[in-house]
């Protein structure tokens, strides 16, 4: 009987270990001023050395690892995960591990040429950012010279190539994409995509977050429900991030992720493995377990196992829970380290 089966792993709060998001790489080829502001990530910023990334074969190996856990979900993201050509190889490997659902999160902008190719491979979802339908604000979100209709090329592919429905994340900032809310939301119903609105996040220790700068998910649901009417729908499941709410005229669906106004510290399940092998149980952590070295000094599935085990039984973290003054000082790590 596998591990998850005998003896559920949940952390002193009672939460259980059921997703693992893996970052394949902390590179980017976009900008985003909320998460890589180029002012930081600019030419002289050191990315990992290539020898410091674990390989294909030992982030699959800490997958099957953590899947013996009880984890039940895979996400690839980064950095940009697109950025590794050879993703497809990874995807192939992750693919066969039993009753694990995988999903990758990407910015789109490789994506239309990749969509069949991740599929033939074994990916099964994908979530696509895409901040704002217009160019000048795509860019001023995102500081990528690129237009937003290279990223809904690579919904409309990942579509066609089986990734239905596409989920698609927008992180809103006041003053700069926020009057784009009710467009993005015209431009998706009906199409059966799943446009997700995401609460503006103080990640990291770089974006200059700032609470005036959020938007909460209930002004967002106001300002689209008085052009396209919406109702509050049920979760599909216990710990579902985002809220969910349906158009009215049967248009289909939206998400709000509310990660600011309405924190869901209690239902994470959520762990992280950084490009470098690290483990974070939170997206606010500011240390992490290194795998990478018992990985290479010959460490068993068990040894892993073990590790992995302790690590969730004493956490203990709640951060959007307890954000306040006193948290804004935090050295975070940043997001695109960590894997969003
Ligand atoms: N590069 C990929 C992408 O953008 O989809 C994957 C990694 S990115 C870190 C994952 C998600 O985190 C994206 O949907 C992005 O919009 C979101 N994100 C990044 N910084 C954020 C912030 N400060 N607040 C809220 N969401 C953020
Ligand atoms: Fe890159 Fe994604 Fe971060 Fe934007 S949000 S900088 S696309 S990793
Ligand atoms: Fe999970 Fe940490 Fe986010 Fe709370 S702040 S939901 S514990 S990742």
């Amino acid at each position: 009987m596998p591990a998850s089966e005998s003896t559920p792993l949940t952390d002193p709060r009672g939460r259980p270990l059921r997703d693992l998001r893996l970052s394949v790489t902390d590179r980017c080829n976009f900008r985003c001023r909320y998460c890589m502001p180029k002012e930081h990530f600019g030419p002289g910023f050191r990315f990992l050395p290539r020898a410091d990334l674990l390989r294909f074969e030992e982030i699959a190996r800490v997958a099957r690892v953590f899947a013996s856990l009880g984890v039940k979900k895979l996400r690839l993201t980064g950095g940009e995960p697109l950025l590794r050509s050879d993703l497809p190889d990874l995807v192939a490997q992750l693919a066969t591990i039993d009753g694990v659902d995988l999903a990758l999160t990407t910015n789109g902008s490789l994506l239309e040429s990749r969509a069949d190719e991740l599929v033939r491979a074994g990916l099964r979802r994908v979530t696509v950012s895409l901040d704002s339908l217009d160019e000048a604000v795509f860019r001023q979100m995102t500081d990528a010279a690129l237009a937003p209709a290279q990223v809904l090329a690579g919904i409309e592919a990942a579509a066609r190539a089986g990734l239905r429905p596409v989920k698609v994340n927008c992180v809103v900032r006041r003053g700069v994409n926020d009057h784009g809310i009710v467009d993005l939301a015209r431009h998706f119903k009906g199409t059966g995509h799943v446009l997700r609105f995401i609460e503006l996040m103080d990640v990291g220790a770089t974006n200059g977050w700032r609470m005036d700068q959020v938007v909460s998910g209930a002004e967002i649901v106001e300002k689209i429900s008085r052009e396209l009417p919406l109702e509050p729908a049920e979760p599909t499941y216990r710990g579902e991030v985002a809220k969910r709410w349906r158009y009215v005229d049967g248009g289909g669906e939206i998400g709000m992720i509310t990660s600011v106004t309405s924190p869901f510290c209690g239902d994470c399940s959520r762990a992280r493995l950084s490009a470098e092998g690290s483990v974070y149980t939170c997206l606010f952590a500011t240390t992490g377990t290194d795998l990478r070295g018992p990985l290479r000094s010959g460490a068993s599935d068990a040894e892993l196992g073990e590790l992995i085990r302790s690590l969730w039984s004493r956490r203990d973290d709640r951060y959007s829970e307890l954000r306040s003054e006193n948290t804004k000082t935090l050295r975070r790590i940043e997001m695109s380290y960590i894997g969003g």
